[in-house]
């Protein structure tokens, strides 16, 4: 089970809906066996998702379990792009849609398959 820490969901809401209507972008840290850290991606706030993120951001992105993005739509599958994303970056990936609430939440693998988890 992929266990999300309330605190860094929290942070994700809000980081979403001030990003809207464009895609906030960040990585996911790992601490005891918890999601509880986001890596903002530095000028990823109102830009266009993964088109944004650098080749000189790749050493950040080696230290990171997983991404976290969001749609400006309720519509949380993953695009081609966000697939070709996930499968290079980490094994956990989240993407909430609007209007980002816990519900909106849906978690992948590398391969964009669905995982369960829960918030706490
Ligand atoms: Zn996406």
């Amino acid at each position: 089970m992929i266990i999300l820490s309330k605190d860094m969901i929290e942070f994700l809401k809000m980081a979403a809906k001030n990003s809207f209507p464009n895609e906030f972008v960040g990585l996911l840290r790992e601490k005891h066996g918890i999601i509880s850290e986001i890596l903002v991606i530095p000028g990823s706030q109102g830009g266009k998702g993964f088109a944004l993120l650098q080749p000189h951001m790749v050493p950040i992105i080696s230290d990171s379990i997983g991404s976290v993005h969001s749609h400006p739509s309720n519509n949380t599958t993953p695009s081609k792009q966000d697939l070709l994303f996930f499968q290079r970056n980490g094994k956990i990936h989240i993407i909430i849609g609007y209007p980002y609430e816990d519900k909106t939440i849906t978690v992948y693998d590398n391969n964009g398959k669905k995982q369960d988890f829960l918030i706490r």
